[in-house]
């Protein structure tokens, strides 16, 4: 299934009439996981695990910014909604900050970071704002994200170089 239709179907349902930003832990929780912020290893940017018969966990690295951790979350949702589609039952998933880019062609990888730009930045909500001409940071603050992901946002959505 495609990660976008699945994206905005999960906020249609969870975050219909609440106030942007979405809220990526509240909407892990509402799914039945775990989201723990703890001390990672310094190369590991965040995690999903789920032991058989045990609810999944999200693991967020405790000394990121808010903004990438809620980034960290978004994603690490998109690998769960991933592995739900591919039926999973054991699994865990290392996100590790080094393969971030590199791995740009594993698709679980490109489900996961498509996923997550459009649960934090969904692109009717992003078109709109970029139409009443709001500049990218303060399109930025109002989901809640990193200058760098807006910018590359707006790039994939066509709406600048
Ligand atoms: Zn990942």
């Amino acid at each position: 299934m495609n990660p976008d239709t699945v994206a905005s179907e999960l906020l249609a349902t969870m975050w219909n009439g609440r106030p942007l930003p979405v809220d990526p832990v509240q909407i892990a929780r509402e799914l039945g996981i775990d989201v723990v912020e703890t001390a990672l290893p310094d190369n590991v940017s965040g995690a999903l695990i789920k032991d058989e018969g045990k609810d999944p966990v999200i693991l967020l690295c405790n000394s990121d910014s808010k903004n990438r951790k809620r980034f960290s979350c978004a994603h690490e949702i998109g690998h769960y909604a991933y592995r739900l589609a591919t039926n999973g039952a054991h699994y865990e998933y290392i996100d590790f900050r080094s393969e971030f880019s590199s791995k740009g062609n594993d698709p679980e990888e490109i489900y996961a970071n498509q996923f997550a730009a459009e649960l934090l930045m969904p692109a009717k909500e992003v078109r709109s704002l970029y139409n009443q001409g709001l500049p990218a940071f303060l399109i930025a603050q109002h989901f809640g994200v990193s200058d760098d992901a807006i910018r590359f946002r707006l790039k994939n959505l066509s709406l600048a170089s």
